[in-house]
């Protein structure tokens, strides 16, 4: 019987064989939600150039002085400045330009009238530019013009080493004219079902058998998290087939196996583990999820590599439940970033939950809002093999290993799983 460890020390002992894996160079739309690895200067003023926040006249806001809409102010149009291009006259005493929004401010003007403050609708009716155009409205300096600059200065730090790059950190990239980024690279994850009873997807169900269920939800749980899975099927549970699946999946970051991690007659896992690198078993203080196997692979090459393993139980919520503790801490580590932590909220509880055995219980919950704060509900029967339970959940209700007994109205801290819009 090994001794019981928290959740705290099992992530722990991980994450310090777990590093943050080296930079690479991609286009900025394939770097969402990367940490980046460089510092990121701007090469110019954004906007380079003073220019017009609305399609309007730019005048000479002198000019408008008095104006209203019973004594408009007219004004002699020179030119049409459209957006991408340059204007080649001066605004003079008496004169105006015609500018869309964008277009680059001309020179001699201090202010943008929009068209709501002309009579540009009268003017254009029967179609083709207007000659002159009457102001109905004063102009103060600086009224509806953008400056050079007044987003990003030329020189200056716009995204900092270590930022995760979200679409707005992206679309900043570009106002500065970077095509690629120097990010963290993504893990590629290696997922390896266990199992004599297994069969895969797209198969028919002989008597005996069930579907390989945790190799999906696992794959998909590495890529939610911003990893790249490397599916290795199904190892039967035999020696040679199992050490062979697993030896095809060294050339990858990390290891998953579920399954065989428990006490029963065919859980070799951990027997083939002990022999094909180094390992533990470990006793969690948590449920579901209480057997869980860790251990490295050392693979040589020029440089030895550690390749972290976690072995899961077979069930299908306790591989869940385990991932997202362990596996999706080790992910976001490997991606360099540094806020670990799952989004939480408190919540009262609309349900009873007993703790009778000391362990960490993670209760799948239903969220919802309600006056001031948040409820949460059992998803229903809580078994370790009711996959639907996770199907149905917003988040795990952590009730702690010292609580015996969580009261309907009492507040627990929720794990959030996902923000369901619909619901919450
Ligand atoms: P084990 O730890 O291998 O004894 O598995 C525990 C339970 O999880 C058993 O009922 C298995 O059938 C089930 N199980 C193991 N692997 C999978 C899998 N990949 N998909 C669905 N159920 C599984
Ligand atoms: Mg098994």
């Amino acid at each position: 019987m090994q001794k019981m460890i928290s959740v705290e020390e099992a992530l722990g002992k991980i994450l310090s064989f777990v590093s943050v894996l080296p930079a690479e160079e991609k286009p900025i739309l394939e770097c969402l939600d990367q940490v980046i690895d460089e510092d990121v200067y701007s090469p110019y003023d954004a906007p380079p150039l003073d220019n017009s926040a609305m399609d309007g006249y730019a005048v000479r806001s002198t000019d408008t002085r008095g104006a209203g809409p019973s004594s408009p102010k007219m004004l002699k149009v020179i030119e049409e400045v459209p957006a991408g291009s340059m204007p080649t006259r001066k605004v003079t005493p008496g004169t105006a330009v015609r500018i869309m929004t964008g277009g680059p401010i001309p020179e001699g003007s201090d202010a943008v009238v929009q068209f709501e403050d002309t009579d540009e609708i009268e003017r254009t009716r029967g179609g083709g530019h207007p000659q002159a155009i009457g102001i109905l409205k004063e102009a103060r300096p600086g009224l509806n013009i953008r400056s050079a600059g007044e987003d990003i200065k030329k020189g200056a730090l716009v995204i900092k080493k270590g930022a995760v790059l979200r679409p707005a950190e992206i679309g900043v990239l570009a106002t500065v004219g970077r095509a690629a980024a120097r990010v963290i690279r993504r893990p590629v994850v290696a997922v390896l079902a266990t199992g004599d009873e297994l069969v895969d997807v797209g198969q028919p169900l002989p008597p005996g058998k069930i579907h390989n269920s945790n190799t999906y939800s696992v794959a998909a749980q590495v890529k939610r998290y911003g990893g790249i899975p490397r599916v290795l099927g199904i190892a039967r549970d035999n020696v040679e087939h199992l050490i062979a699946s697993i030896r095809s999946g060294l050339d990858t970051d990390m290891v998953l196996t579920s399954g065989g991690v428990s006490a029963g007659d065919y859980d070799m896992v951990k027997n083939v583990l002990a022999r094909e690198g180094e390992i533990s078993f470990w006793t969690v203080r948590m449920k579901p999820g209480k057997p869980i196997a860790f251990g490295v692979f050392r693979v040589n090459g020029k440089k030895e590599r550690i390749i972290p393993h976690l072995g899961f139980p077979g069930n299908p919520v306790s591989t869940m439940v385990s991932f997202e503790l362990f596996a999706r801490t080790a992910i976001l580590k490997m991606m360099g970033k540094t806020t670990l932590e799952k989004p939480w909220v408190m919540a009262r509880m609309a349900d009873r939950v007993m703790n009778r055995d000391g362990r960490r219980v993670y209760a799948r919950v239903i969220v919802s809002r309600t006056n001031g704060g948040y409820l949460a509900r059992l998803t229903g029967e809580q078994g370790s093999a009711i996959l639907t339970s996770m199907a149905l959940a917003d988040g795990l209700a952590v009730i702690p290993e010292d609580v015996t007994e969580v009261k309907e109205g009492d507040t627990v801290k929720v794990l959030m799983l996902d923000w369901n819009e619909s619901r919450i």
